[in-house]
């Protein structure tokens, strides 16, 4: 049996010595001091064709923007300031320069937004998919980096914005539903979290953060092993918007289960200390807890269900 995703990605991580005062496999960033005031953070996200996306389901545009936009989020979960990325495309023979014109609109678009350069990358040809491959470099004060490993028992667990409107957009998409602009722009068109990030960096009481790619389900996992304690998440308390809500009802979709599974959010999930002045907009879903495991709460009662997030394999 082929194994799972995060085992691979143990087992290659278990080949190599990190080098003393780097943070290597394991966060969202790697991170790389440089300085005895600046730390500098490296990440790579792939996006392939049929994988993560169908070409006639999401514009070039789209999946330029949003290509650059999941590494910037990386950058944003660190709570660094992004600086560079280097974007390397292997390209299908059968795709037109007006398609590869509309992508780099998109890479440009949100890469200006926040003022980032792109400063190399490859290019070649595919005799299959199209594969995307960004690296982005970013930076932040010396040990100011925000980790997955930092989080405390009784830290509340956190996060930015709104859940399962991504996910929606893709079960509109593939569905063919059509589908309410809330939902659209949350799955083609995500908004790195980058200032709320530099602003949880720098809070009194901050404890582990990540952005949410695969679903909070699966992704409050990573922050559990990697800080060594459990969590507790109230699945009554999720951050639902009104459109997500009404469609919900409509459909007959589960707004829990879009917003715990169904990934690709891209806002940042936190921990922080009881009683800290949190200085960005946020819901409260939970709490980090001794024990090892992962309850699930439905208000006072148990839930009935484990949920799991996304994983590729
Ligand atoms: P994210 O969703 O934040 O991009 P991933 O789940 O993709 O993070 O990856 C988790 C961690 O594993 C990261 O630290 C990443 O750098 C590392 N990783 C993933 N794939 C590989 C690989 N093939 N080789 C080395 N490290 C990897
Ligand atoms: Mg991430």
């Amino acid at each position: 049996m082929r194994q799972g995703e995060f085992e691979l990605i143990d087992r290659i991580g278990g080949l190599f010595r990190v080098p003393a005062g780097m943070k290597g496999i394991g966060d969202d960033c790697a991170v790389i001091p440089q300085t005895s005031e600046k730390d500098l953070l490296v990440s790579a996200d792939m996006l392939v064709e049929k994988v993560h996306f169908l070409m006639d389901k999401i514009s070039a545009f789209d999946l330029g923007w949003k290509s650059a936009a999941v590494n910037i989020s990386d950058i944003a979960a660190m709570g660094g300031r992004p600086v560079a990325t280097f974007l390397s495309i292997a390209i299908p023979e059968n795709l037109d320069d007006e398609w590869m014109e509309c992508f780099l609109k998109g890479y440009a678009a949100v890469s200006d937004k926040f003022s980032i350069a792109l400063l190399g990358g490859d290019t070649t040809l595919s005799r299959d998919s199209l594969c995307i491959n960004v690296t982005i470099i970013g930076e932040c004060k010396h040990g100011a980096a925000v980790l997955r490993s930092s989080a405390l028992p009784g830290d509340l667990i956190c996060v930015t914005g709104h859940l399962g409107d991504s996910a929606a957009g893709l079960r509109c998409l593939l569905g063919d539903i059509s589908c309410a602009e809330t939902f659209s722009k949350a799955h083609c068109r995500p908004e790195p979290r980058v200032r709320e990030g530099l602003l949880l960096s720098g809070m009194n009481g901050i404890g582990a953060m990540m952005d949410i790619s695969d679903g909070v389900a699966s992704d409050i996992r990573h922050i559990m092993s990697e800080s060594r304690v459990g969590a507790s998440i109230d699945v009554s308390k999720l951050p639902v918007s009104a459109d997500l809500q009404e469609a919900c009802s409509r459909y007959g979709w589960d707004p829990v289960e879009l917003a715990l599974c169904g990934g690709e959010d891209y806002e940042l999930l936190f921990t922080c200390r009881k009683g800290a002045a949190i200085p960005v907009a946020h819901t409260v879903i939970g709490e980090i807890v001794q024990s090892g495991s992962l309850i699930w709460t439905d208000g006072p009662a148990k839930s009935e269900k484990n949920y799991r997030g996304f994983e590729h394999f």
